[in-house]
């Protein structure tokens, strides 16, 4: 059982969608457990206070180190430890595969302008960005982060969902899927479907994938076709 810890000014976020279908049929059967830490527990002045301005100036306000260093400190017992954050590695379905062979994930989730540079520094915290662009808060990108990473905990997925053909797993976006009707306001399924010829189809499905990959992610696809040329 993987065990996630998520250190967060925003608890009642949690589990959000992560407690529907299949990652929360996994929390109830005990495949991972989730473990909420209010940072605001961890302030110490009467406002209960979190942030300051940034010093240098500047709009916002920053994360205090001794605040959620306190946070840190009190629930951190080892293993990775992530900071969700723009700056970070982007987040890749490689990567995903990584984190689910984890036993224990600890997530900061970061609000405002971001946590003060000396806690990740103190901490050794891990970067990790969900993608180019800017969010309110690290709650979002953590449970973005923890669906990828948990579907693929065994047990998970059943028999039926396997990922084997999905988009990113051999490189390549995923080919185009149907199903019935085989006929649906004049279009129909294209022809090779349904001709049970398992060889056939998987060419087709194979061609498929290329095509769509050179044409949305011309990117992938030069990465996929250096990686065959070896
Ligand atoms: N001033 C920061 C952005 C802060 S956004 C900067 O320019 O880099 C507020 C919080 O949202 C961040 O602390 C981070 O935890 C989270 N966040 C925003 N965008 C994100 C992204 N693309 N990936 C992961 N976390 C993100």
């Amino acid at each position: 059982m993987m065990k996630v810890k998520v250190l967060t000014i925003f608890p009642e976020i949690f589990p959000g969608f992560l407690g529907y279908s299949l990652t929360g049929k996994a929390l109830s059967e005990g495949l991972w457990s989730l473990d909420c830490v209010n940072i605001r527990d961890y302030a110490f002045d009467k406002h209960g206070s979190v942030d300051d301005t940034p010093c240098g100036g500047g709009a916002g306000m920053v994360m205090r180190p001794d605040v959620l260093g306190a946070a840190i400190s009190a629930n951190y017992h080892g293993g990775r430890i992530i900071y969700m954050s723009p700056r970070g590695e982007p987040l890749t379905q490689d990567k995903v595969k990584e984190l689910s062979r984890e036993e224990s994930l600890t997530i900061v989730c970061g609000r405002f302008e971001g946590v003060d540079q000396r806690v990740l520094d103190a901490w050794n915290i891990e970067e990790i960005s969900i993608g180019d662009y800017i969010l309110t808060g690290g709650e979002q990108a953590a449970q973005i982060m923890l669906d990828a990473v948990v579907r693929l905990i065994p047990g998970v997925l059943g028999n039926s969902e396997s990922t084997s053909d999905e988009s990113f797993e051999d490189g390549l976006l995923e080919h185009p899927q149907y199903t019935r009707p085989i006929e649906w306001e004049g279009r129909t399924v294209p022809e090779v479907l349904l001709s049970g010829h398992h060889k056939k189809i998987a060419e087709w499905q194979h061609q498929e994938a290329l095509e769509i990959t050179k044409r949305r992610r011309p990117d992938l696809l030069k990465k996929y076709l250096d990686s065959k040329r070896v």
